[in-house]
Parts: structure tokens; sequence; C-alpha cells
């Protein structure tokens, strides 16, 4: 049997196992859509493709069998400036994780691998260049590898925006293992053309492929067309009018991104930037200011944000054109995370679009990439452009056009409008920039940090997890953020990684008077009750 083959498969475990480390390490009573198809996938030996949006909590797909099943799990990312963050999470959760990367000496990384080899660890995150090296091939040799994760799997697709040659490599460092892992892929954007690729080229066998639905009908999706200074108006119109909310503002240029964060804090408002330009450090605490509160507005380029775990990003801004719409809607899905309503508006004007195609024919390529492979690259980016110039210009359903670019059926979103599309978003609602500024009335929600206005057209859609509450409500929800952010200040940690959002609204709720009912409480573990448990039963009961 093919499965036998495989290290995973052989231990008899089963998706009860799995749910009882889900509450033990989460605190979390059930699976998410379509974590338990994976998680049983790999359990029996076989491998996978999880294709979820970002915020679907693709990471608990191997999380859970890296405890469960012993070993080393390795998982693959691109993103090395995150993985640390990534590690003290699990830390948090009770899960031994670590990193090999060039952020360490080499002297430390000859510490992880000998604490690996010594099974100090469940998980290990090392960057897709790391496979090609020799040293880490031995190493790998010698512990026992149940299961390789590749995240932002997409990266070995020519056809996707991120290709990652490095990506290429991972089924020959498979195959220099002594038995092979199972092999679990995880992105969160892909077309059917792109998943195919990531299949046949990460050689998976016989995958179980879980898709994951992109529709997000907590996000109030709008386009609108503005020249650049029409923009700055708008941005400084919609952030007075919301002075509580935290969000995002992505700019095209490194210039941009330094004019509109000095133009921000001119006016007022709490802004930090990011991009490719500044320095590691600068950048890092940028970011940390941002996640933890600090700030209210990212202004960015679009090297801000893969990976970034805040939940209460109660808006994106897109000022100019991203280069398809894979990209622009995985910026946007940055927005609303925990659920609540939230905004993302696209600006953008006829000079944007020559903007892009400037990109695009400038373009550097490789030394060795021959004239045909120039020729295929240049034609499939102006594909995935054409697509982002359909979604800014289009005058149909903006969320069934999404929808139907990452091949989900859109039908049945008429259902809940009884029009052709989905009820709420800019084209649906017929507004024009200026009209929204206008029709803004007042309606309370829960989250952010503070009470905030919504625009009253909300109430045409059924939103997820709105909830009416009580000022009580709202001020124990913001005593305990305060105790949160103390916490995590505390321990070096974004607040996230404490408690999220929701878990707090969860608490605000349910109104625990003992460890017990606590831990009963949708994301509080076991390890987080022992740590956190008694900070948070006092404020609650105080
Ligand atoms: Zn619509």
């Amino acid at each position: 049997m093919a499965a036998g083959e495989n290290v995973a498969g052989t231990q008899g475990l089963t998706l009860d196992d799995a749910r009882k480390a889900l509450s033990t390490y989460f605190g979390y009573d059930s699976f998410r859509p379509g974590q338990a198809e994976v998680i049983s996938a790999i359990l029996s030996g076989r491998d996978a493709l999880a294709v979820m949006p970002t915020g679907a909590g693709k990471s608990v797909c191997y999380q859970i069998p890296a405890v469960l099943l012993g070993g080393l799990t390795l998982v693959v990312s691109p993103l090395i400036s995150l993985m640390g963050d990534q590690v003290r999470s699990l830390k948090d959760a009770g899960i031994r994780g670590s990193y090999l990367n060039s952020t360490l000496t080499p002297r430390q990384q000859e510490v992880v691998m000998a604490r690996a080899i010594a099974g100090w660890y469940d998980i290990m995150y090392v960057a897709p260049e790391r496979l090609a090296d020799q040293r880490f091939v031995s190493f790998v040799q010698q512990v026992h590898v149940p299961l390789i994760a590749v995240d932002e799997a997409h990266c070995v697709s020519q056809w996707g925006q991120d290709f990652r040659p490095a990506y290429r490599g991972i089924p020959a460092f498979v195959s220099q293992l002594p038995r092979r892992p199972v092999v679990c892929a995880l992105t969160a954007t892909a077309t059917a053309r792109v998943r195919q690729d990531v299949s046949h080229l990460l050689d998976l066998r016989d995958p179980i492929v879980q898709v994951n639905g992109f529709d997000r009908p907590n996000l109030r999706l709008s386009s609108f067309e503005l020249t650049p200074k029409e923009r700055t108006r708008w941005l400084l119109g919609y952030l007075a009018a919301h002075p509580s909310w935290s969000g995002i503002v992505y700019a095209t240029t490194r210039k941009k991104v330094d004019e509109l964060a000095e133009t921000l804090r001119e006016a007022g408002i709490t802004a930090a930037s990011y991009h490719a330009g500044m320095e590691n450090g600068e950048r890092a605490a940028s970011q940390e200011a941002f996640v933890r509160d600090e700030v209210r507005v990212m202004v960015a380029t679009n090297a801000f944000g893969m990976g970034i775990d805040k939940s209460d990003v109660r808006f994106v801004v897109n000022c100019g054109l991203p280069l398809s719409l894979e990209e622009y809607y995985q910026e946007a899905g940055r927005a609303g995370r925990d659920g609540e309503p939230a905004e993302c508006y696209l600006l953008w004007s006829r000079g944007d679009i020559r903007t892009c195609h400037f990109f695009i024919d400038n373009a550097e390529f490789p030394p060795e990439t021959s004239q045909e492979e120039r020729n295929a690259l240049l034609s499939n980016r102006n594909r995935l452009l054409s697509s982002m110039i359909g979604y800014a210009m289009s005058d149909s359903c903006l969320r069934a056009r999404v929808l139907r670019y990452f091949g989900q059926d859109a039908s049945s979103l008429g259902a809940e409008s009884g029009s052709a599309g989905c009820g709420g978003c800019s084209v649906c609602l017929g507004s024009s920039a200026e009209e929204y500024l206008r029709s803004n009335r007042p309606r309370r929600v829960f989250g952010g940090s503070g009470t905030e206005s919504v625009s009253g057209r909300y109430r045409t859609r059924e939103l997820p997890s709105e909830t009416e509450v009580t000022d009580e409500d709202e001020r124990l929800f913001q005593r305990l953020r305060a105790l949160r952010k103390q916490l995590a200040n505390a321990s070096r940690v974004p607040p996230y990684v404490v408690f999220s959002d929701a878990t707090l609204r969860a608490m605000v709720r349910r109104r625990p008077t003992t460890a017990e009912e606590l831990l009963s409480v949708s994301g509080v573990g076991k390890t987080k009750l022992e740590r956190y448990g008694a900070v948070f039963l006092s404020e609650i009961n105080r």
C-alpha cells in the first residue's frame, strides 16, 4: 500500500487525537473549515495541497500533525523575518519550535541542529535555499522527519507572481531523506493553473486537494478612480471619520510611501512606514509598532504584510494598482481577519495603468533566462495585470469577480440580496468616492480600539459575527485589551500572541469565573491558561 511507505500513516493516529491536541495546545473545540480534511490526510500518510485564504488557519494543518507524529516536522517558508515570531507563538501554545536561517550565527546554527538531533523540537522553520546546503542535508538525515510542510507553495510556480527558484529543489531534497516524509503544500492564493503546477513541481503523490472558499463576506470591496491628489484628500477624510480604526495603506513606490506617511503624520495621524529601502532594524521596528497598536496606520509597499498576523485591521487602502488580482486580494484580505466588518479600497487612476505597464516592460531577468522564457514570463505578467485592471474598472459585482477569478462559483451571492451581485461592494451599491463620505451613518460594532461608526449600508448585508454589545461589555473588552497589551509588552511579543480579539470577546460574552470555565473559552489552551489564566480571571471578575 502506498501510504505504508510513508513515515506517517503507521501510527494509527485519528482525527480524535488531532481534536484533543487542538484543544490542549490552541484551546479550540473544533477545526475550522478544511483543517480536518488536511490533517486526517497527513495522519494517514497522504500528501496534501491546502489552498486557504489568509486567516483561515493554514498553519494549524501542519502544527497539529507535528506534535502528534513525533520527530521533527520541517516547514519550508520564504518568510525569514517572521520565523522568530512564529516560533514564539508556538512556544506560547506549548509547542517546541525552532528555526534555522541566516539571522543566526554559524555557532547558533550548530546549537540548534545539535538540539534538534537530541529531540528538543517538534517543528523547524527553514528557508527553501537551506535545502540545497549539504551540511543541512546531512543533519536532516540524522533526525526522523515525518512531515515536510511547504508554506507559500505558489512560489514554486512561474505562473504565480512570487516565483522563487529554490522551491524547485524541494523534491530533490526530499529524495535524499532515508524515508519519504508526507509532503503538505500550503498557499493562500492559487488559481487552478498554479494549483496544478504546485502539485506537479513539488512532486506530490496522490494528494488530497483542499480548496477553501475565497469569499470573505465581512470585507466590503470598493474601487474608485481618483487622481493622486484626490486620493490623499479622500484618505485624510476617511481617517478622520474613523478615528479609532487601525489599517494599512499600500502605495506603489518607496517614495510615495515616505511622502504619504509624512502627510499623515503632519495631519496628526500616527503612521509608520515600511518598504524594502529601509534598514532591517527600521522595518522591524515599524512592523512592531503597528502590530502592537502603537501606531494606527501602516503605510507600505507590497513588501509589507506577508504573514503579518494582526487580526483587527479595519481597512486596507491601495493607492495605485497592484500587478495582479492575486496580489490585490492578498493585500486586501489582511483586513478583518477577526471576522468583524472591514473595508478594502482600491484607489486608482489611468496613470497607474501606464506605470504598471512600465514596470512590466522594464522588468529585469536573470541573465540565464532564454528569449523564449522571457516572452512567456512577459505575456503571463500582462495577463495577470489585465485581470487587475478588469477588477479596477469593473461595472459588475467586485466580490463575484474575485470569486470567479479564483475558480469559485459566485452565483449564490445574489441570493442574499435578491440582486445579481453581492449587494455590498461599491459597484452593487452604485457608490462613488464622494458619495461614500457623505453617506456615513453611525452604527455600533464591537471591536477595534473603541466604539466606531460604520457606513449604514452594512445593514443591507448579514455579517457573520456582528454582535450588539452593551457599554459594560465594551468597557470590559477594552480592559482586557489593555491587560493583554501589558502582558505582551512584558514578554516582548505582539498582543495577538497572548490572546486574539475573538478570544477576548468570547471572554466578555461568557464571563468565566473559574479556571475550568476559562479553559472552555475558544482560544484558551492549557499552556495559556497556566500562563495568563489567573490575571485574566481577576480582571474579568473585578
Ligand atoms: Zn457586489
